[in-house]
């Protein structure tokens, strides 16, 4: 199947990379999202991207212009995948809206279009019955930020038909990326190993077994992780960690995957990590070092 143009649903943090990432290998991208002000700070932040490439060498000033040429924008979803051959949604992870989105989608895109969900955690075979097209529904899982990481984490549904994971395996690789396909279970694989490792590092420090620096350095200079584990969950957001450990609890039925009630506590207290300003660490604005939260110093 010839694919052209592609369609973003939701323009956060992981739409404007992946837009950015179809834009400059060559595709039209169509950004969608409900708020106006979401879609002009992605444009702005797609240009910085760019430019950014410009200045490491890695595209020209040429390629810069014509990437950010191919992109437009639309806050109708209707109007927005009317030509499309493929929509990716990575719209807020809440379910209802995504069966919502989906339905919406379903009924306005070409009967053709596969339709494709970011989502970390919710069930692509739920996803897929809120359409009339589940055989072309399927998991197409960008990681953060998308036009540095190189994995496509690929979710087959129940009903996911074979041709179309196969159209998505080659797309992944158009863009430069590694695809590993994997089937529909809670937290597919990437989030049913990472967030229990999350999980346990939390437990660690609830416990009193060692402080925020020594298990970060621990699993950073020992297992050569680029980030220790509470580095990275306040990276991803502990709201996002805490609701998939959630997912995994629930759908697996198992309590080796109940989260630490240390992680439950900050989340309701809005330490949320980078976005809130802190985490297991604070994060000023313009600041690169990484200082321990007052609350977790010896
Ligand atoms: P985000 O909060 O940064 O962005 C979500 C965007 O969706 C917002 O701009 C919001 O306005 C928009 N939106 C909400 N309702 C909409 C609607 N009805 N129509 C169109 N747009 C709508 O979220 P994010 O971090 O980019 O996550 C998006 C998806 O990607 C989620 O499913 C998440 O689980 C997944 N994901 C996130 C990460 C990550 O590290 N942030 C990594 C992998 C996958």
């Amino acid at each position: 199947m010839l694919i052209q143009n592609v369609t973003v649903i939701g323009a956060g943090t992981m739409g404007n990379g992946i837009a950015h990432v179809f834009a400059q290998a060559g595709f039209k991208v169509t950004l969608v999202d409900v708020q106006q002000t979401q879609l002009d700070k992605a444009l702005q932040t797609i240009s910085k991207n760019l430019d950014r490439q410009v200045t490491k060498g890695i595209i020209t000033e040429e390629q810069k212009t014509q990437t950010y040429n191919r992109l437009c924008t639309s806050t109708s979803i209707e109007n927005g995948v009317s030509i499309a051959d493929i929509v990716v949604e990575a719209a807020t992870e809440n379910i209802d809206l995504k069966l919502k989105i989906f339905a919406e989608i379903d009924a306005a895109a070409p009967a053709a279009a596969i339709l494709a969900s970011n989502t970390s955690s919710i069930s692509i075979t739920k996803i897929a019955a809120a359409t009339k097209r589940p055989d072309k529904v399927i998991g197409m899982h960008f990681m953060n930020p998308v036009p540095v990481m190189k994995l496509v984490e690929i979710i087959n549904g129940y009903a996911t038909d074979a041709n179309i994971t196969n159209t998505i395996v080659e797309l992944s690789k158009q863009l430069g990326k590694v695809p590993c396909v994997v089937n529909d279970y809670p937290g597919f694989i990437a989030n049913k190993i990472l967030m229990p490792m999350i999980n346990e590092a939390i437990y660690s420090l609830y416990e009193g077994i060692a402080g925020v620096e020594s298990i970060d350095t621990i699993m950073k200079l020992g297992m050569a992780h680029p980030m220790g584990p509470l580095q990275l969950a306040d990276f991803i957001g502990l709201d996002v960690c805490l609701s998939i450990l959630n997912v995994l609890y629930t759908g697996y039925g198992n309590t080796k995957y109940a989260p630490c009630p240390l992680l439950v506590n900050m989340v309701t207290a809005g330490k949320l990590g980078v976005k809130s300003g802190e985490g297991f660490y604070v994060y000023a604005a313009g600041s690169k070092d990484l200082v321990v939260s007052n609350r977790f110093k010896a």
